[in-house]
């Protein structure tokens, strides 16, 4: 059976190394007679997967020792209220800058919990650049001031962070986590849902600073609260077992196949910029995000004829390029090329684009 080239924006591709390692494994894992699937999360097994998981995404994202890893369920959208309910306990202030559409969710959901301020917001230009910021509009007061790094559904990246003082900062990287260092220590708060980079859908992973746990707002849910998952190992109840496991499969994959962080950027670099290439010398492809905020992990484009669109849509997918439909909020095409998409996945699209070009002009 062939595999397609998958370019879902998620759940998305999983590396194939990793695919064939668990399928080996599927019905005994190291010998214990039983799937990782099956067994118990309080089984010496499990722990050992678990202790691994967490050890290793320590050691590949450079985690600092006063920051904890916590593997929650309820994908990154629970964390839209968590992040507020444990950290707008202060001031009970927040700012958000909306820079697309989770941003946003983020910054609603943030505001039943407290005073959440959007500060900026490239809405106007439908979200095609990460917004242009006034610092006099930044509260020094705010509980945390929150930011979605790359934004999935309109393809930018913000390249620079903002500057926000000693309001802790707060990051949703669910669709950019482990496809470049980030530098852990000037953030507050880092979250993602897993099924873009990491692991299949179900695990969602919370990196925070020790001194930004402590008491929740009233009525937050046990679940929801931080402490309580830290002080358990994440494990208060059953953690996402399957997810977890394939997770400590990719971060050992980015470790030793393709040689941690830094290499795992160079190699999303080119193949963004393979990508990029061809659609800035096009005349019939043109790219939707502005220079300066492109994403490395979600390439947008539009021909700027609907219909023309759906029939390259429909040609693609015939040709095995499949889920190249855009976002349903922006149209046009958005090619999302995580971790897992390999490179000649990107050539061989190009040549494809090339000569459905030629085809139709
Ligand atoms: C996919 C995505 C989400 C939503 O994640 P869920 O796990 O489905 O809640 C939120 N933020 C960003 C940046 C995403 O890419």
């Amino acid at each position: 059976m062939n595999r397609v080239y998958n370019f879902s924006a998620g759940p998305s591709m999983l590396p194939e190394p990793v695919l064939q390692k668990a399928a080996g494994e599927i019905l005994n894992y190291e010998g214990s007679g039983q799937s990782v699937m099956e067994m118990s999360h309080r089984s010496g097994v499990f722990e050992g997967i678990m202790e691994s998981a967490q050890s290793l995404l320590r050691e590949v994202m450079g985690i600092p020792q006063n920051y904890k890893v916590l593997f929650l369920q309820g994908g990154a959208s629970s964390q839209f209220a968590a992040v507020p309910m444990n950290l707008m306990t202060g001031s009970r202030k927040a700012d958000y800058v909306l820079s697309g559409q989770f941003s946003t969710k983020a910054f609603q959901e943030g505001s039943r919990y407290g005073d959440c301020k959007a500060v900026a917001s490239s809405k106007e230009d439908n979200f095609s650049h990460i917004p242009y910021l006034d610092k006099n509009e930044f509260r020094p007061d705010a509980d945390y001031f929150h930011i979605c790094m790359n934004n999935t559904i309109y393809g930018t990246l913000w390249h620079e962070l903002p500057d926000t003082g000693n309001v802790p900062l707060v990051a949703d990287i669910s669709s950019c986590i482990l496809s470049q260092p980030i530098d852990v220590a000037k953030f507050g708060l880092l979250y993602a849902g897993a099924q873009k980079n990491v692991a299949p859908a179900g695990l969602t992973i919370v990196i925070v600073r020790e001194d930004l746990i402590g008491e929740p707002q009233e009525g937050t849910p046990t679940m929801f609260n931080y402490g309580v998952m830290a002080k358990n190992d994440s494990m208060y109840n059953t953690p996402p077992c399957w997810p977890i496991y394939i997770c400590k499969l990719v971060l050992d994959w980015i470790k030793e196949d393709i040689g941690g962080l830094k290499a795992m950027e160079e190699r999303n670099v080119k193949k963004a910029q393979v990508l990029y290439d061809f659609l800035d010398s096009s005349r019939l492809f043109k790219p939707c995000a502005e220079k300066d905020s492109r994403s490395i992990m979600n390439v947008t484009f539009v021909t700027g004829d609907k219909d023309l669109d759906g029939k390259f849509v429909k040609e693609a997918t015939e040709a095995g390029f499949v889920n190249l439909k855009g976002h349903r909020s922006v149209g046009g095409m958005r090619a999302s090329i995580y971790n897992a998409m390999p490179p000649e996945g990107i050539d061989k699209l190009v040549e494809f684009m090339a000569k459905f070009e030629k085809e139709n002009s």
